[in-house]
């Protein structure tokens, strides 16, 4: 079976594409390596799923190229089963910067993807959708039916994708899910993100630093049972046409985050506070029952859990992921 990753160089596409590999499935990445982050990252993905299929004796193949090559886009489809589709220029806070190119990416090679996946007719089309839909909530936890408000540039692209993917499934019969991500967290991680910041400042004695109060909660999500609920899709049709919240079991506020990596590394630093950006949601948290109910989704991950299973990777690979993390 053969599987496209698009943004397979990425954290969670890495991840995706080297669990396929795993699992002894041909994959094929579709990647531009953008550079929003350091490189070095998306060369440790490649490698992972590289060496998954060298032991599984499934295939990998990475193709540096852009979403928004309608051309490319519809030859690697042609050859794949199923779609999952990953790529996106990411981060809330740089699409109040630039959002025409968050338009392109997000909205544009979506809409790409689902005319080759309809032309082709492929099994799946699963696309990263995210917590950002939703905008500032009028009740909590969201549920899928929680009204989509976006208050950035970067949760309006992701709600149009997701809606073209459910009207896709709708005018065109084409089996499309869209995954609502809360803040997925775990090794190789995006290295600007709060849980990568907190243990790279910790591991080297400087306090957390706290954007806000910290009464900020999160749903952070831990990579694995991300990757568990899009590995359900390759063989359960009950969420086709549909998006799907995918969270974790316990919502947690920022500043007790901060305070429980502090202690796992360094207790005696003091939590520093600054000005919170205006484009970051308050809060977020969700509502599992569908994924429950559609895919069996049951994380496995406590936040304690997920954040210690990062801290003991974050200590292995220290030497090249750390100075990613300062510089970013
Ligand atoms: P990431 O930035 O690590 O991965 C995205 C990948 O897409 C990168 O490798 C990048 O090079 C690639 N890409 C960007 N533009 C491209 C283009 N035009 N053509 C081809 N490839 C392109 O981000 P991530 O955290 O792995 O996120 C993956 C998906 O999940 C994204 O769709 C994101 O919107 C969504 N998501 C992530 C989170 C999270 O917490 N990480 C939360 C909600 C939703």
């Amino acid at each position: 079976m053969q599987i496209l990753v698009t943004g397979g160089a990425g954290f969670i596409g890495g991840h995706l594409a080297e669990r396929f590999a795993a699992d002894s499935h041909d994959v094929v990445v579709l990647d531009n390596r953008d550079p929003f982050y350091d490189l070095d990252i998306k060369q440790h993905n490649v490698e992972a799923g590289r060496e998954a299929a060298r032991n599984s004796g499934g295939s990998y193949e990475f193709i540096e190229g852009d979403v928004r090559d309608a051309e490319l886009v519809r030859d690697l489809v042609a050859d794949a089963d199923y779609v999952y589709h990953q790529a996106a220029q990411a981060g809330v806070r740089p699409s109040v910067q630039n959002p025409r190119k968050y338009d392109e990416v997000n909205v544009d090679g979506t809409l790409n993807l689902l005319d080759a996946c309809r032309d082709e007719g492929i099994e799946r089309f699963v696309m990263a959708s995210s917590s950002s839909v939703y905008g500032k909530p009028q009740y909590l936890p969201y549920d899928e039916e929680h009204p989509t408000t976006p208050v950035s540039p970067y949760g309006a692209s992701k709600l149009a994708a997701e809606r073209y993917a459910c009207a896709y499934s709708e005018v065109y019969d084409l089996p499309t899910v869209a995954l609502r991500y809360f803040t997925v967290y775990g090794p190789r991680m995006r290295p600007n993100m709060a849980i990568s910041n907190f243990v790279s400042r910790c591991h080297n004695g400087e306090p957390p630093v706290i954007y806000g109060d910290g009464t900020q909660t999160r749903d952070f999500t831990y990579i694995e049972d991300v990757i568990d609920a899009n590995m359900t899709l390759l063989h359960e049709d009950a969420a086709d046409g549909k998006a799907v919240n995918i969270g974790s079991t316990d919502n947690i506020e920022i500043k007790t985050l901060a305070t429980e990596i502090r202690d796992q590394i360094d207790p005696d630093l003091e939590l520093v506070y600054e000005e919170r950006h205006d484009a970051d949601a308050e809060h977020t948290h969700a509502a599992t029952d569908r994924a429950e109910e559609l895919l069996g989704y049951d994380p496995d991950h406590t936040i304690r859990e997920g954040v210690e299973k990062f801290i003991d990777w974050y200590r292995d690979n220290r030497d090249w992921y750390e100075p990613l993390v300062r510089q970013s």
